[in-house]
């Protein structure tokens, strides 16, 4: 195969119409079938608005640029499957992006529902086109935004960015390169999510002509060169099979299929194999003809006939007619020992089941547009999922482009709830997934879950066929660490939503505390104001700001430094709060940096946060653990968690040791038991705040019995002084047990 020059473009302005009206014209013709009354008439319209409005406009090519949006329009209705409507709107999606048309003309001409698809279109290429500094990771979640609004949006976009894939070698290199990146990168994987795997393979294939240009060649040269091998081949394998279909009276489509240059690309990879291995590759595709009640009977009749000829591997068998895949897939699949010890893969599915493979959702959304009654297919039970994703508010770019896509890859497997509804759950979810897949409130009290009626944890991975029952408490919480195991989307957003709502609640706490002490000092609680200081203590929001005043790592002692002019503070200069001591003056560091600071082997300052798991404070054996979103985290080594960090995730355990400093203090909490005694409180609290100094957050004692329990927040700067605490606290008569709370 050769490099494919650009035809240069030499037609004059009578054979340039005589063009467009060609391709109009094949486009009504696609359209024919499904015309309804006034149907030709709106399409003609949008024709010639969109021909009016790009008159002006060239494609790279030099073609008149009328000819792409009628493309997209073609592909629209051949390839997808859509209908008129859709139509419409391929044909104008440029024109508002580009040209003068504004999205109230395709209204007031074309309804709502119209304008509003043309309107996603836009959307989606204002955020391609835009050469802004946006990562790419944004862009996307952008693009995926969009597709919230309808389904035909991305399914038209998909077309369009089939036809400038097919049409891409008049863009710079420069060009190709980006548009082909971003194909494979996302519309590649949508189309597979969309069951359109027709579009997906093209898109693919095409994207490796740019990106691989040498293997891509090298393939589809010595595909060429091997065809009549495997025709011959194919011909072999499907003649005995034909005939006995044929004797049993079987209207039937039979034939093979090599696969996409890009899947062998992708086995040569991946496996480490030679060309020759793999290039034989192919399925052999059987589509009946046959009534909606007899298809599942009649597919597995057909694999009966074929596995009389060939013999079947029983571990590469696919049943997705009981199972169809959540994009709706439909089919039986079999691998055999065909002739000369070759493995040929054959699928069984009838047309209907044909059109929803090739078509994917969008022959979900034909039936759907023609007004039929449709059950809710698990098509739109994705969607949805996916649009719960998109709607809130904050989840990381990356994080959830990320899940996005291990969720459009993963496999799936099939589980039941207790009354034996079926959930769809990508391989390796847990029993937390699946109480979230259930509803985020049923997620967010679940503590535990019956597995096949065993009790099983929450991180429990789940497999095909098991029946889950969910346990739940009203006093569970979600907590930090179930982000380390959950897999799912939804149970990620759904655990981080909740993660928030929880800081704010605590962070309120802060709030009013803040708000008390301004107005001690008689400043208001401005937004000015509230700015100065979240600068001062270098938060990076207001909410953290009060955070961390609730969780006392900021004590507002500084306060007192600002000046008050009006109502406004004024920070003080950043002269020295204190005299440096001698002993700590080789590693002086200022008292905001050094609550963020520890140093592991390399002494490099690291930003870090202390697990809420185990709560650590300085002095304590503890370890740092390089999570995905958060940064570095610090675990107790006895930490109910270290133990599964440790074994599943030793490559991000950062080794850590605690700086000494006594400027910062940790809240930790002890429990205290008993003989209840006369005074025991006072001597207690005595020791504490009189005699070590040491502040207390707070104190409750429950006696029964003649025995007390004392729970007791206090505030160390070490472990040292914990365990002297401990010491003098022991030291009291009738004292029987002192622990550390772990929570
Ligand atoms: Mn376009």
């Amino acid at each position: 195969m050769e490099t494919v020059t650009v035809q240069k473009y030499n037609l004059d302005e009578e054979q340039e119409k005589k063009e467009i009206v060609r391709h109009y014209r094949a486009l009504l013709r696609a359209l024919k079938p499904r015309l309804k009354k006034g149907d030709r008439e709106l399409v003609r319209t949008a024709f010639e608005m969109a021909a009016d409005a790009h008159k002006d406009m060239r494609r790279k090519s030099g073609e008149p640029y009328i000819l792409h949006p009628l493309a997209v329009a073609q592909i629209t209705v051949e390839e997808i499957g859509l209908g008129v409507r859709s139509a419409i709107c391929a044909l104008l999606h440029d024109t508002v992006e580009d040209t003068e048309v504004t999205l109230e003309d395709v209204e007031r001409e074309f309804g709502t529902e119209i304008a509003n698809i043309v309107n996603g279109l836009t959307k989606i290429s204002n955020v391609i086109d835009s050469n802004t500094s946006t990562t790419q990771a944004e862009n996307f979640k952008k693009i995926l935004l969009t597709l919230a609004d309808d389904p035909r949006v991305i399914l038209i976009k998909l077309a369009d960015r089939l036809h400038n894939m097919r049409t891409l070698d008049s863009m710079s290199r420069e060009k190709q390169l980006k548009i082909a990146s971003e194909t494979v990168f996302i519309y590649a994987p949508l189309a597979h999510r969309l069951g359109l795997y027709i579009i997906k393979s093209e898109l693919e294939d095409l994207a490796m002509k740019y990106t691989e240009q040498d293997k891509y060649r090298e393939i589809a040269k010595r595909l060429k060169e091997t065809k009549r091998e495997r025709t011959r081949y194919i011909n072999e394998f499907i003649k005995p099979i034909k005939e006995v279909l044929q004797e049993e009276g079987y209207n039937f489509e039979i034939y093979g299929r090599p696969k996409s240059i890009h899947s062998i690309w992708n086995k040569i990879k991946t496996k480490g194999v030679q060309f020759e291995e793999v290039y034989d590759l192919f399925a052999i595709r059987i589509i009946l003809d046959t009534a909606v009640e007899k298809e599942k009977a009649d597919c597995w009749k057909v694999y009966s006939i074929i596995t009389d000829f060939y013999h079947p591997s029983p571990e590469r068998t696919r049943d997705w007619l009981s199972n169809p895949k959540s994009n709706g897939y439909e089919a039986l699949h079999v691998t055999v020992m065909g002739p000369n010890g070759k493995w040929v893969e054959v699928q069984i599915r009838s047309k209907r089941m044909n059109d929803y493979a090739e078509k994917g959702v969008a022959a979900h959304w034909r039936y759907k547009e023609g007004n039929q009654t449709v059950q809710e297919s698990k098509f739109d039970q994705w969607f949805t999922q996916i649009r719960e994703i998109l709607n809130s508010p904050d989840s990381n770019t990356l994080d959830f482009l990320a899940d996005f896509k291990s969720n459009l890859f993963t496999e799936e497997i099939y589980v039941y709830t207790p009354k034996g509804d079926l959930k769809i759950l990508p391989v390796n979810s847990t029993a937390l997934d699946f109480a979230y897949s259930i509803h985020s409130a049923v997620g967010n009290k679940c503590i535990g879950a019956k597995v096949n009626y065993k009790l099983v944890p929450l991180s429990h991975k789940l497999r095909s066929g098991d029946q889950v029952e969910i346990i739940t408490s009203n006093k569970q919480k979600p907590s930090e660490d179930w982000l380390n195991f959950v897999l799912t989307a939804k149970a990620k957003s759904k655990i981080k939503d909740a993660l928030k709502e929880e800081k704010r609640k605590v962070a309120m706490d802060g709030k009013e505390l803040l708000e008390r002490k301004l107005d001690h000092i008689k400043a208001s609680a401005s937004q000015y104001n509230i700015n100065e200081l979240v600068q001062f203590y270098k938060q990076p929001s207001p909410l953290d700001l009060y955070y961390q005043i609730a969780v006392k790592n900021i004590d507002l002692k500084e306060l007192k430094q600002f000046h008050v002019l009006g109502d406004k503070l004024e920070p003080p200069k950043p002269v020295k709060v204190h005299e440096p001591q001698p002993e700590e003056h080789h590693k002086q560091v200022s008292k905001k940096d050094a609550e963020l600071i520890i140093f592991g082997e390399s002494s490099d300052k690291i930003a870090y946060k202390l697990a809420n798991c185990c709560r650590p404070i300085p002095g304590d054996d503890v370890f740092g653990f390089v999570t995905a979103s958060e940064g570095l985290k610090i675990h107790r080594t006895n930490c109910p968690n270290a133990a599964q960090l440790l074994a599943h995730y030793g490559h991000r355990v950062v080794k850590t040791k605690w700086v000494k400093n006594r400027e910062i203090s940790f809240l930790t909490g002890l429990r205290i038991v008993g003989m209840d005694d006369v005074g025991v409180i006072h001597k207690i609290t005595n020791i504490i705040s009189g005699e070590l100094k040491i502040n207390i957050a707070g104190l409750t004692i429950e006696s029964k019995e003649g025995l007390f329990e004392g729970l007791i927040k206090v505030f160390v700067h070490d472990k040292d002084e914990l365990d002297e605490l401990v010491d003098r606290l022991k030291g009291l008569e009738g004292i029987q047990s002192i622990n550390r709370l772990e929570d």
